[in-house]
């Protein structure tokens, strides 16, 4: 089975991805994740990656579509897949469609001032990438693996009011794309974490993909 999780950011895509994946044995695959590891390690890839997700601008999708190609490649992707930050754009979708067929979209849906006030919240472990929000998490170190907690570059208002735009502009077509297969759910991404998992947990084995 193969889905793709659409949202804005700080919908939660990266949480929900992570528990869903997890538990019907899919490889998560975040485009987000693998750009930021490039940054860290200095790659190439990296530096030109972080020119665009600092300014809340998205990264070339001839860029996006050879990193998701050589992705594609690794064994874990071909027992299913679970995209989470991709596609982001209609020809990264069209190119999709040559990598793999798409059985499910998760469109989970939230305002943009909950998305805010959400990211505004957000720190991420430096060490091993575990997001937390202060709003529950008030300590300053990881409760798995001890690493410092962070603010991401891009989660500052102005950063993700772009995000957030660009998300309308650019990525929001691709629900109208994946709606004429027949293939979208909507979900309400404001829903407490564990409900809001397990029902799209529910969702994807009630129809039986
Ligand atoms: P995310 O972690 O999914 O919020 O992604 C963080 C940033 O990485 C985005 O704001 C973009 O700059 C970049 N990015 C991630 N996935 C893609 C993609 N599929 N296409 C273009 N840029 C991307």
């Amino acid at each position: 089975m193969n889905i793709i999780f659409l949202g804005p950011p700080g919908s939660g895509k990266g949480t929900m991805a992570e528990r869903v994946g997890k538990e019907m044995k899919l490889a998560h695959i975040s485009t987000g994740d693998i750009l930021r590891a490039e940054i860290k390690a200095g790659s190439e890839l990296g530096g030109l990656a972080k020119s665009y997700i600092d300014k809340g601008a998205l990264v070339p999708d001839s860029v996006i579509i050879d990193m998701m190609r050589e992705r594609f490649k690794q064994d874990d992707a071909k027992g299913g897949v679970l995209l989470d930050g991709f596609p982001r754009t209609v020809a990264q979708a069209e190119a999709l469609d040559s990598l793999t067929a798409i059985d499910a979209v998760i469109n989970l849906e939230v305002d943009v001032q909950v998305i805010v006030n959400r990211v505004i919240a957000r720190r991420v472990c430096e060490q091993c990438g575990c997001v937390y929000s202060v709003k529950t998490h008030a300590a300053s170190d990881c409760s798995k693996c001890g690493g410092k907690l962070v603010i991401r570059p891009d989660d500052n208002e102005q950063t993700v009011r772009e995000r957030f735009r660009v998300y309308e502009e650019q990525t929001q077509p691709l629900i109208d794309f994946y709606a004429q297969r027949g293939i979208v759910s909507n979900v309400d991404a404001t829903m407490p974490i564990e409900e809001e998992a397990a029902y799209i947990i529910d969702i994807l084995n009630t129809e039986k993909i």
